[in-house]
Formats: structure tokens, sequence, C-alpha cells
């Protein structure tokens, strides 16, 4: 096992892979930017080392001072976290030719998966279902994109092969349109991405986001962790994340794992990662695979049991996974709300002073954070400032308990989206397990009408 770690991440995710370093015995070095110096994730690190001023590309993206932060503190390995650089193939590269172990999987897999159109290629190739769309990059030539919007039928949505993080995509209704909307697409993607490849897909009207959680040694030895419901989203990104999905047939659930484990397998896929599909009328569509750890995954570890991150470290150490699927249960039900600094009615960041900071409690309530009263937020960050995870027994307990838990957090100072969470999960849509990727957005608008 790795003597020390250092974590290329800020703020919860920071801390949340240090408390499974600590509970590892593994010692633990922060990075972080000026902006960052007074921390909790910094303060509570063993050694912790400074890479650069508040722009997170002078810092959290900037690879070669990370990696001599690595090599000054002796460091043996490196935690991406999620975002910054952590599905950033060359970075991995760069960790590994230094001599530092890259706790993730290999380079090659993220370069793959990170292309959604390659992925998806891949994913046809081990019989996993995708969305019907263009078989891979859109051509140049505009009679040949009509014919294929045609092939698949209106409405289309034209998606990025670089995009990530709900950014690159458009829809498009009618034929009139197709054109200008890839060409706007194209030149947007180049600018965000630097990679102008788009392609097309059927745009599913009213599908749920469900996506299946996967664990994969060096050993060809795989599991499924099961299925989050992942549908409570603003503008392509999550708000709320469930877990088990609301009402999809076990069997369902199953047979979808058990193709997810087989992809990992055929690609050599080695760590955490999460195989995402849009779900409609009893089918399942792959979108895209993330090679990290993402936001949501305590909903996953609350029903069963399994420390993700630590499972990440021992798998990249070498370990082999030691369990099999019939060792995975599950058991009650888990809901995340992310809690941003943000104006609930419209969304405009909200950073600042944290004056007040009381955090809820007891049983099945898990606080992800690192905010601590009289914390500053920076401006220059994600406004995601928390995340409440609750457990029950059964979906209703864990809503009570959510309810609960909302109306005992207490955050002054900064404006936060604990209002829009409380107003969420009151609607009886929420209740009864009836909502889409569209529910959120639409029930804003309407809102905005009234
Ligand atoms: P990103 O990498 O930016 O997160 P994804 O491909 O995962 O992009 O898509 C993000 C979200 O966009 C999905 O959860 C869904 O809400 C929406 N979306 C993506 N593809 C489709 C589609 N074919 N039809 C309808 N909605 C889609």
């Amino acid at each position: 096992m790795f003597g020390k770690i250092l974590i290329a991440n800020r703020g919860e995710i920071a801390l949340r892979i240090q408390r499974a370093c600590r509970e590892m015995g593994i010692k633990t070095v922060a990075v972080h930017s000026t902006a960052d110096a007074d921390a909790k994730y910094v303060r509570l690190a063993d050694e912790s080392v400074c890479i650069g001023p508040a722009q997170s590309n002078l810092s959290y993206l900037n690879i070669p001072a990370i990696i001599s932060a690595a090599e000054v503190t002796d460091a043996e390995a490196i935690h991406p976290g999620y975002g910054f650089l952590s599905e950033n193939a060359d970075f991995a590269e760069r960790v590994e030719r230094s001599g530092f172990t890259f706790i993730g999987p290999r380079a090659e897999s993220i370069r793959l998966m990170g292309d959604k159109v390659s992925a998806k290629q891949a994913m046809r190739e081990a019989g996993v279902p995708c969305v019907p769309g263009s078989d891979g990059a859109l051509p140049d030539d505009p009679q040949e994109i009509l014919r294929i919007a045609r092939q698949i039928g209106y409405p289309v949505i034209i998606k990025a092969a670089g995009g990530g993080g709900g950014r690159g995509m458009r829809v498009v209704r009618t034929e009139a349109a197709l054109i200008t909307s890839v060409n706007m697409t194209r030149e947007e993607a180049r600018v965000a991405f630097g990679n102008p490849t788009v392609y097309m897909e059927k745009f599913l009207e009213n599908p749920r986001h469900i996506e299946i959680q996967v664990l994969s040694d060096n050993f060809q030895n795989a599991v499924y962790l099961g299925e989050r419901d992942c549908s409570m989203q603003r503008r392509n990104q999550k708000v709320l994340e469930e877990a088990p999905a609301f009402g999809i047939p076990r069997k369902l659930i199953d047979r979808l794992g058990n193709r997810c484990v087989e992809a990992c397998r055929r690609i050599g896929y080695r760590g955490a990662g999460t195989f995402e599909f849009l779900y409609e009328n009893g089918e399942f569509y792959f979108i895209e695979m993330n090679t990290r750890v993402q936001v949501e995954h305590p909903v996953t570890e609350m029903i069963t049991g399994v420390d993700i991150v630590r499972e990440q470290i021992r798998i990249a150490s070498g370990a082999a996974l030691g369990y099999t699927q019939d060792d995975i249960s599950f058991s009650g039900h888990a809901i995340e709300c992310r809690i941003n600094a943000e104006d609930p009615e419209t969304f405009s960041p909200c950073p600042g002073k944290i004056t007040e900071w009381h955090a809820p409690g007891g049983l099945g309530i898990r606080v992800d954070s690192e905010i601590y009263s009289g914390y500053s937020i920076p401006p220059f960050y994600d406004s995601m400032i928390a995340k409440l995870i609750v457990s029950g027994k059964t979906r209703n307990a864990a809503l009570m308990r959510l309810r609960r838990a909302l109306e005992e957090f207490v955050i002054e100072g900064v404006k936060t989206t604990i209002p829009l969470q409380q107003e969420i999960i009151s609607q009886a849509e929420f209740i009864d397990g009836q909502y889409n990727i569209h529910w959120l957005e639409k029930y804003m608008a309407g809102k905005k009408k009234a």
C-alpha cells in the first residue's frame, strides 16, 4: 500500500479523499491555490503545497506544478478527484511517466471514453445499448447531415465529442434549423474543448438519467454497485441524486450491470467508473462513461457500505478486488442534495463569508463539505459547498429524513439552494418518483409564469 498520496483537487472531494487515506493509514499531501490557503482540506492534510494563483488554469490545472509538488513531498501516488485534471489522459500519462501512480484508469481508457464518439463505438461493440444516432462523427457534407437526421427522425440532439459538464449540446426540432445548429455546436466545441467533432443522437423527450457504478481491478475482476437516478437536473447538470432508482425492475438493472462489467473487462478498465444511460419506455441507452469518482458516489456508498474512494486507492496499489458480485448487497434508499452557494431563484453564484454554519446530524445523515463558520467561499471555483446525503430503510423514510435534515441545516452569510431543494422534495411528482430529466426545468418555467 502507498505511504503517501497527493490529492490534486480542492474542496469537499479533497477532504473526502483525505478521509479515506487517513482511515487506511496513508499520509496526505494537499495542493492549493493562493485563494485556498485557509481551506479546511489544506489544514487537515499532513502536508500542503501552494501550486499557484487563484485561477484554476495556473493552479489546479497546472500539471508541472502538481508533479513538482509530488516530487518535493515524496508522494507515491496522485488522486485527481473529479473535475480539473481527473479525465485528462495526458495528465494520467505524465503522472505515470514521472514515476507516480495515477489513481484512476489507464490513460488509454480515459482517452477512449473521453471522446464520446469512440466511447459509443466501444460500447456498441461490447453489446451495451446506445442512443440511436450517427455512426460516429458527423461528416462535413450538409446533404449527408440532413440525410442522417432524416433517418434518425426529429428531434435530434447535436453533441460535441469532447463535451462535458452539460455543455456542448443543442437540440434541433426542424430540418430548417439543422445545418446552422450543427455549425454553431461545432464552433462552440472547437472553442470550449479544442475539438470541433460533433455527432448526432435521437433527442429523447422524457428519459430518466440512470447510471451504473462499477469497480474493476487489474486482474479482470469487476463488479457493479447498482444504479443511481440522476434525473433531477437543471441545464444538464445534476441537482439531486438517489439510489436505487424508483420503480425500475431489479432484473433490468442486473442485466445492464452485467453488460457494464463485461465492457470493463473488454476494454481492460481499471478503477472506479460510471456508465451513464438514458432510460425511456423500459429501455436503456448509453450516453457516456465517466472515468473517475463522481460527485454523487456517496448515495451508492450509503446503500452498499462500499467505500468507493478506498477501493480506488486499493485497486491503484495493485490489490485485487477480493470479492465478487455475489458479495455486493443493497440495503435501503439514499438521496443526495447538492447545496450550492447560489441564489435559489436565479442561480447566480453567491460567494462570500459564511457567518453561521450548523450542519444537520443524527441517524442516516452524512454531510460532505469543507465549510465551517467564518470560512470565505472564494469566487473562483464551483459553487457547490455541501452535499447532504441521507439514507433510510425505504424511499419514504429517506425522504422524511431529508426533509428534517434540510430544515435543520443553517447556513448564514450567503444564499444557498436549500430552499429550492426543499421545494423540489415537497412536489407530488418527486414524492411519487414521477420525474424525468426535463421535470425541473419545466417546473421552474411554470413558476416563473405563475
Ligand atoms: P455531459 O458529459 O456534458 O454530462 P452527457 O452526454 O452525459 O453530457 O449528457 C448530459 C445530460 O444531457 C443527460 O443527463 C441528459 O439530461 C441530456 N442528454 C444527453 N443526450 C441526450 C439525448 N440523446 N436525449 C435527451 N437528453 C439528452
